[in-house]
């Protein structure tokens, strides 16, 4: 008797895969990735698709939200699309923007339905067609504006950077964490750490260019993958104290949340290390101490080499500290310039000092096994905006040299 049931099943199903097939086909649709500045109102001029519409095709329970920069965004397919600016003025600003663009502000407010030209809303988006670039809703002041990532994950230096009409000083964060922000005349990087465990999948970037509003767009974040490392702790490394870690992370961080405003590395990064035998353990490593829980995870990349082996500098820098701890053993910090930090640990020999400027490459110490270690290894961490981040992708991620041309700066090859 069941199989009755089926046969009109089937029917069903086929005749819904068709009717749905036929349906995409007569409306059409397409695809638009999301980029930052792509917000319901610069969607709208661009599509010629009225703002109610796009939102109300928006999978979020709050529609007002601006659509997430990373997404992909489904909407019907008008087959046409328009060129040129959104731009945000204050009252009685209407006049000088039409100037600037060799147009008439009477032209501007009846494109944009204003009653009258000199009376726009409080910073109120306006649309000002022409040029061959899709319109962008950006933070005011921004001319362009870039993202180092367009779907990060935890565990990364990220960061944002853009040109300016004239030299601006912004408050960006995500979320509640903030940036670091730096600027070289019209150009402007911004720079964040994001930790490993960190778990939004939809943070919120927001940017406050210096006495205007704020600027918000949703971020997609996607999760990281990591390894797992059971250790067992004998001997000395097992008598060190959590007082003892909090302690010396507690006087590290005085120096890793301090960030200088000039980038002293020109060249891209390096590994500090070229004559190891293994990596042997990878920033992020989920931790399991002498059985317990996997709470904890890995700060730095660890590279397993012989005693002796030469350390030497990613990048340019300043050497910040050199001289032994009690958890890192004998251990040198180099700075590099906007909020980014490298360390090596457990070194058997210290061959630089504090305040040395040194260049990339250069010996700055040797392997060891010094203070909170089992073996001969190199523990290198990597500090963006006083945030622990993987130093591989860092290098892998390009962020040295995308972070440079976002200062306007070169970044020679070596
Ligand atoms: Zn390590």
């Amino acid at each position: 008797m069941k199989r009755w049931f089926l046969l009109p099943l089937l029917l069903i199903i086929g005749l819904t895969f068709v009717n749905g097939r036929i349906h995409a086909q007569s409306t059409g649709t397409q695809q638009h990735l999301i980029q930052p500045g792509d917000t319901w109102v610069a969607l709208s001029w661009r599509y010629g698709i009225p703002q109610e519409a796009l939102q109300n095709s928006y999978k979020h329970p709050n529609q007002q939200r601006q659509p997430t920069i990373g997404s992909t965004l489904l909407l019907p397919d008008t087959g046409r699309e328009y060129t040129g600016q959104i731009v945000r003025v204050n009252e009685g600003g209407l006049l000088a923007t039409a100037v600037s663009h060799q147009t008439s502000p009477w032209k501007i407010a009846a494109i944009n339905g204003l009653r009258h030209p000199y009376r726009p809303t409080f910073y109120q988006p306006l649309f000002i067609p022409g040029g061959t670039e899709p319109p962008r809703d950006l933070p005011i002041g921004f001319e362009t504006l870039e993202l180092s990532h367009l779907t990060p994950q935890p565990g990364r230096g990220i960061g944002f950077r853009g040109i300016t009409t004239h030299p601006i000083s912004v408050t960006a964060r995500l979320d509640g964490m903030m940036f670091d922000s730096f600027g070289n005349g019209r150009y402007h990087v911004s720079l964040i750490g994001i930790d490993d465990f960190y778990a939004n999948r939809q943070p919120e970037l927001t940017i406050q260019p210096d006495g205007h509003p704020l600027w918000s767009q949703p971020w997609l974040f996607v999760d990281g993958s990591w390894t797992y490392n059971e250790i067992t702790l004998t001997g000395s490394a097992a008598a060190i104290t959590r007082e003892q870690i909090q302690a010396e992370r507690a006087r590290l961080f005085e120096i890793w949340s301090q960030a200088t405003p000039t980038p002293q590395w020109t060249t891209p990064f390096q590994l500090p290390i070229t004559d190891y035998l293994s990596i042997s353990s990878l920033y992020g490593a989920r931790r399991s101490y002498n059985g317990g829980p996997y709470n904890s995870s890995h700060e730095g990349v660890d590279f397993a080499a012989y005693g002796g082996t030469a350390v030497s500098a990613p990048a340019a820098g300043t050497v910040i500290l050199a001289e032994p701890l009690t958890v890192r053993g004998n251990a040198v910090i180099i700075n590099h310039g906007l909020g980014v930090y490298t360390g090596f640990y457990h070194l058997s020999a210290i061959s630089v000092a504090a305040g040395e400027k040194v260049a990339r490459g250069q010996q700055i110490g040797a392997v060891g096994t010094t203070g909170f270690s089992t073996g001969n290894h190199l523990h290198w961490d990597t500090l963006v905006a006083g945030q622990w981040v993987d130093g591989l992708a860092w290098l892998e991620d390009g962020m040295d040299c995308w972070i440079l041309a976002g200062l306007g700066q070169n970044c020679e090859s070596p």
